[in-house]
């Protein structure tokens, strides 16, 4: 599991909740780059902070007041105040979506928040008093062993003979779902500027996708391809001529984020000197070691970019 690692790291950091609201947003960054969602981790901090400061360091019982709390949001607040407190309220993710609307044979777009909605209720009605967090825990999990997406175990299943499309053969056509909305392609140059041992990296700016999050500086275009633009130009406009060879082009590469596919392409670049460039669309700029880099919340997609074969040849090639 992808998460677990950061999990582990995380809790080393910050045992208690008051460990975590002392934290600063840089530091969570850090601990957080490379897992993506990083308004997740920020309204962490922001949730903390506020659990401590007005709620004596103990989480709200009350769904409400914990619905209030930043990046808390249905599911989320019904996982805790069910799975916590065994209070009985409905915890819906995608799973629990997919059995309820093949059990009850809900044709309906389970993209769409009405159906959710039905599906809520339907949920809501079923749970045992007191037994709320087993049901909601066993739940998700019928869903993820036996309910499954594609070829779902209904012949060894236990409700089968309640199941209204199993009962109905609609099983390979429930839960509908409607195609995602077309995703806005970004395509960028990124540049890897490095002199001597040390390379380049920016901070982005406070507000907007990756806010604070740190990378090699890039240049966005979104009507061009590699191949249609002047990177001489590019690179003399961004960091005057400081630069001394356009070395060579990485393989590119592409991440997806959830309403963006972004496409770049890494850029080597030597320098002759450790200029200070002239990007007024980052907070700051910064040459460090590459080793440093860990220190920094290098975000995902540029993580990226040190993994490359290509890229790990080019940095020994000069160290040598
Ligand atoms: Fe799911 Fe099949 Fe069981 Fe119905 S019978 S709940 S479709 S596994």
């Amino acid at each position: 599991n992808q998460a677990l690692p950061y999990f582990e790291k995380f809790f080393q950091h910050f045992p208690t909740i008051h460990h975590l609201a002392k934290a600063n947003e840089d530091e969570i960054l850090t601990l957080w780059s490379g897992l993506g969602y990083y308004n997740r981790a920020r309204n962490l901090l922001k949730t903390a902070k506020q659990i401590v400061e007005k709620f004596n360091g103990q989480f709200p019982e009350n769904i409400s007041t914990a619905l209030q709390l930043p990046g808390i949001g249905p599911y989320t607040a019904s996982a805790i105040l069910s799975l916590a407190f065994k209070q009985a309220h409905p915890v819906v993710d995608g799973n629990v979506l997919r059995v309820i609307a093949r059990l009850f044979a809900i044709e309906h777009d389970i993209r769409q928040q009405t159906t959710k909605k039905v599906i809520q209720n339907k949920v809501r009605a079923l749970i045992p008093p007191q037994k709320a967090d087993l049901f909601n825990e066993s739940l998700m999990e019928f869903g993820a062993l036996i309910c499954k997406p594609k070829a779902p175990h209904c012949l060894q299943c236990p409700l089968q003979k309640h199941c209204q499309s199993f009962l109905n053969n609609k099983v390979e056509l429930i839960p509908y779902k409607s195609p995602a909305a077309r995703k806005k392609k970004i395509f960028q140059l990124v540049f890897v500027v490095r002199y001597k041992n040390r390379v380049l990296i920016a901070q982005r700016k406070t507000k907007g996708l990756l806010a604070k999050m740190w990378e090699f500086p890039i240049y966005e275009d979104n009507e061009l391809t590699l191949a249609k633009m002047n990177v001489q130009q590019i690179l003399k406009k961004y960091f005057t001529d400081s630069w001394q060879m356009y070395s060579r082009a990485l393989p590119p590469l592409k991440h997806n984020y959830s309403h963006i596919t972004l496409q770049y392409q890494p850029l080597l670049v030597h320098s002759k000197k450790p200029f200070r460039p002239k990007l007024s669309q980052y907070l700051q700029i910064e040459w460090l070691p590459l080793e440093a880099i860990e220190q920094k919340a290098l975000h995902k997609a540029h993580q990226k970019i040190l993994k490359q074969e290509e890229f790990k040849r080019w940095w020994a090639d000069l160290n040598n």
